[in-house]
């Protein structure tokens, strides 16, 4: 049982549920429940989470005129700089609409929703990630087109350092030993699982599973697909639930693509699956295994516009260590059955499968803003239905294999073998994936020249910011920068 707040009024009056009276019934339920703190967040273009909070008394202005926000916060970087752009400056004002049909109650004193980006007229700014991805949405649905995504969530639980005789703390570390996906760091961590699965119910989030991952002292819950924006949405909530239980455990979560140098990465993977009418794009077709011509176009403009969008869905200063071969990170652009080293996973409809046939996008990582993700993704999708792209040739082996890239010693440059099937190493440096989203096109038609220039414009802030820090302290400094 969920605490979404349509409980409160099923079935708003018209014209919607920005209607005074609706907001002012939602704002009274909350009340009465004792919730004294709303908050509403959106993710900018450097992945950071970022919100207001209000009263519920008002939650029917955060709902309508909604709350001020400079340009700026869509370019706030993840060392608190700010990378000014054209669009993103001193000058002008955006408001934060919180989106009341999303509203759920965490706990005895908070509730949470997601927020749009508005100008004062109201209409969608050009810098609002969660209208880009609706925008991108609906452009499949005018194709007759819709899509389902599930996110998963990889995280790192810390435990603080030891206080010193100084006063101060001994340096974070990871577990010293780890058993990957044990059933023992499940149960040490037994309150946390349990805290964390009611509390991920209560928000409403549909949580499919929780595993020990591979990496030291990492963790991961997976989301169950849901409409893209939605999903977005879960995937946020998600993360606020859980930097939430994590503190009330005396633990910190780290959503870091590294949260410690030389380890294994977080993930932030997504599956998406696509239908036209009621039937499903990657299954009942002629193709291998199952897969329509539209899906097989699906498959081969993800693997083609990986090297150009990477950016957007891996682009932080720690992001290309994650993304090495060897660490299921997808480090390859290609696709496979199955296939954990390929960028693209299938994963076919089987009896196994009951959620049906997807693809798992495996290079996108938790400093990727969602939405933006989301939509670039779907947009080279269904950019590649129109052109029909080619199905390219599975990689049915460790792609690694083929390029010659090596594994945890980490390699550099893009190879291509030159035989089929042709697999590509993804650029291996932050420099090399800016440059390269900045002369594609895919998401500059996707996400429009303001949210493009904000993600290069933050992006490109870390590369300088960043350049002669050494690696660990990186690490160690960015540890919690997409954490809530
Ligand atoms: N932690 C890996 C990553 O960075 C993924 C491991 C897995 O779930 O396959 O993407
Ligand atoms: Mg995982």
């Amino acid at each position: 049982m969920s605490d979404h707040l349509t409980l409160v009024d099923p079935e708003p009056s018209e014209p919607s549920s920005r209607s005074a009276e609706h907001l002012d019934g939602v704002a009274a339920a909350l009340a009465a429940r004792g919730v004294a703190l709303v908050v509403g967040t959106t993710v900018n273009a450097a992945g950071l989470v970022l919100g207001k909070l209000v009263a519920p008394s008002r939650v029917r202005t955060f709902a309508t005129s909604g709350l001020g926000a400079a340009p700026v916060w869509s370019v706030f970087c993840v060392d608190a700089s700010v990378a000014f752009t054209p669009t993103s400056t001193v000058v002008g004002d955006n408001r934060l609409r919180l989106d009341p049909d999303a509203l759920v109650v965490l706990d005895d004193s908070l509730a949470w929703a997601p927020v749009d980006l508005v100008d004062q007229s109201g209409d969608p700014s050009p810098l609002c990630p969660r209208a880009a991805l609706a925008r991108t949405t609906e452009r499949l649905a005018d194709a007759g087109l819709a899509a389902r995504v599930g996110h998963e969530l990889e995280f790192v639980l810390v435990e603080p350092g030891a206080p010193t005789a100084q006063g101060e703390r001994t340096p974070e570390t990871p577990p010293a030993t780890w058993v990957p996906y044990g059933a023992g760091p499940l149960l040490e961590r037994r309150a946390v699982a349990q805290d964390l699965l009611a509390s991920a119910q209560r928000a409403g989030l549909e949580v499919e599973q929780l595993h020990a991952e591979y990496g030291a002292g990492q963790y991961e819950l997976s989301l169950a697909p849901a409409a893209p924006v939605a999903a977005a949405d879960a995937a946020v909530l998600a993360r606020v639930v859980v930097g939430e239980v994590a503190r009330r455990h005396g633990l910190r979560a780290s959503f870091s693509p590294l949260p410690f140098a030389g380890g294994g990465g977080n993930g932030a993977h997504q599956h998406l699956s696509l239908t036209r009418g009621s039937g499903p794009l990657l299954s009942g077709g002629d193709g291998p295994y199952g897969l329509t011509a539209e899906g097989g176009s699906v498959i081969g403009a993800l693997v083609d516009a990986l090297p150009q969008v990477l950016g957007v869905l891996a682009g932080s200063v720690v992001s290309p260590d994650r993304l090495r071969p060897g660490f299921w990170s997808g480090a390859h652009a290609c696709w496979g059955l199955e296939n954990r080293e390929a960028a693209v996973r299938l994963v076919a409809a089987t009896p196994a499968n009951p959620r049906g046939a997807h693809v798992e996008v495996k290079v996108v990582d938790p400093s990727a803003n969602p939405y933006l993700a989301t939509a670039v993704l779907l947009g080279a999708a269904l950019r590649g239905i129109e052109e029909e792209v080619p199905l390219p040739d599975e990689v049915a082996v460790d792609p690694a294999t083929l390029t010659g890239a090596s594994g945890a010693s980490g390699a550099s440059g893009a190879s291509r073998t030159g035989d089929r099937p042709d697999v590509t190493l993804l650029p291996q440096t932050q420099r090399e994936v800016l440059d390269a989203l900045e002369a594609g096109d895919v998401v500059r038609g996707v996400l429009g020249e303001a949210l493009t220039a904000s993600v290069l414009a933050v992006r490109r802030h870390e590369v300088g910011a960043f350049d002669a820090v050494p690696p660990s302290e990186v690490a160690s400094r960015l540890r919690y920068a997409w954490s809530v």
